[in-house]
């Protein structure tokens, strides 16, 4: 198993890293980092579509789904998501591009490739690629968002963009029962320990 960083190492957003699995090479997140003041938006490194077999996208913000439809500028590959992560990155990504017009390498007719190659799996639901695999488990924190469990000639890795480990009304928390790993790649945006916000807080006394 070989892993490149593509973006997100010692920064916030532009998710990206590419995993080579026994050859089979899978992109985890490719996402967006936006410019400030007017700046131009940043990107992960470059990959080309053809040298990867599944693109898996942990959950519809932009820092983790924005950029997939570059790949299908000259190229095309399978897009793997939970059903609401596909239909709210649509969304979002085409309000992207309303909003910052020309500034991206793509447009809506490429946004539109990537939903006719993007497939629906669940939870647990597990692919097969070759000699190795991936499943998605709830993150806990967006509607459909996941985290990945990969693995591939007897080594897992746990790969999480943002995780919830509380949980509300509206989201489980994160599921973190997935055994024993090899690599963990983790969002480590915050790493303050937050109180429980007056909803949960609302929430947990009514339970
Ligand atoms: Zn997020």
């Amino acid at each position: 198993m070989k892993i490149n960083v593509l973006g997100a190492a010692c920064e916030v957003g532009r998710s990206g890293f590419l995993v080579n699995c026994d050859g089979v090479n899978f992109l985890l997140d490719y996402g967006v980092l936006f410019g400030r003041r007017g700046d131009p938006p940043q990107y992960p490194q470059h990959v080309k579509p053809k040298e990867i077999d599944s693109v898996i996208i942990t959950h519809a913000h932009l820092d983790h789904s924005g950029f997939v439809p570059s790949l299908f500028v000259s190229g095309r590959c399978n897009v793997y998501a939970t059903p609401p992560t596909l239909e709210l990155s649509h969304l979002l990504i085409e309000d992207m591009l309303k909003i910052e017009k020309t500034m991206h390498p793509f447009d809506i007719p490429e946004l539109n490739k990537m939903m006719q190659y993007s497939k629906e799996i669940g939870y647990k639901e597990k692919v097969v690629r070759g000699n190795s695999s991936f499943e998605f488990r709830d993150s806990g924190h967006v509607i459909g968002g996941s985290t990945v469990l990969v693995e591939s000639e007897k080594k897992r890795l746990f790969y999480t963009g943002d995780i919830n480990l509380r949980g509300s009304r509206l989201l489980n928390k994160a599921d973190l029962d997935f055994g024993e790993i090899d690599v963990l790649i983790t969002e480590s945006t915050k790493v303050r320990i937050h109180k429980p916000s007056k909803c949960q807080e609302m929430s947990q006394s009514r339970d």
